[in-house]
């Protein structure tokens, strides 16, 4: 996907902030925080949302979700709370078309 910009940030053609790094999953900082920790957590493949998740490609799902609770015990986020919010589609709020879960904890902008 050579106009994603989160494909290209897994490959290093735009700088990002890391918080986490795997084989499968790939955390860094958002560019515009809305709240006082705002972290994008990206599967290495581009899947364009929530609404193309199948049997095939649900372990991704699952590798994100395991990648969060291992981000938010090394920021020591778990105490004070955190939520996980995935927008599909523009109607939503999507402006990136590469599946992507915000965590967000502390006091909460627009979200
Ligand atoms: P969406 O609106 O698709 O749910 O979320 C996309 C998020 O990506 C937004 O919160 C936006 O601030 C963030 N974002 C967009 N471009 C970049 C970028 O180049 N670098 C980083 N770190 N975040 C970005
Ligand atoms: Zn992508």
């Amino acid at each position: 996907m050579n106009d994603c910009i989160f494909c290209k940030i897994l490959s290093g053609d735009i700088p990002s902030t890391e918080v986490y790094s795997n084989a499968h999953v790939y955390a860094f900082r958002d560019i515009n925080p809305k709240a006082d920790s705002h972290i994008l957590v990206i599967p290495r493949t581009h899947i364009e949302s929530a609404a193309e998740i199948n049997a095939d490609n649900s372990e991704l799902v699952a590798r994100c979700f395991e990648a969060i609770a291992e981000i938010v015990r090394r920021e020591g986020l778990s105490k004070r709370g955190f939520r996980v919010i995935s927008n599909a589609g523009e109607g939503a709020g999507q402006t990136v078309p590469h599946l992507h879960f915000h965590v967000l904890s502390g006091s909460l902008g627009a979200f």
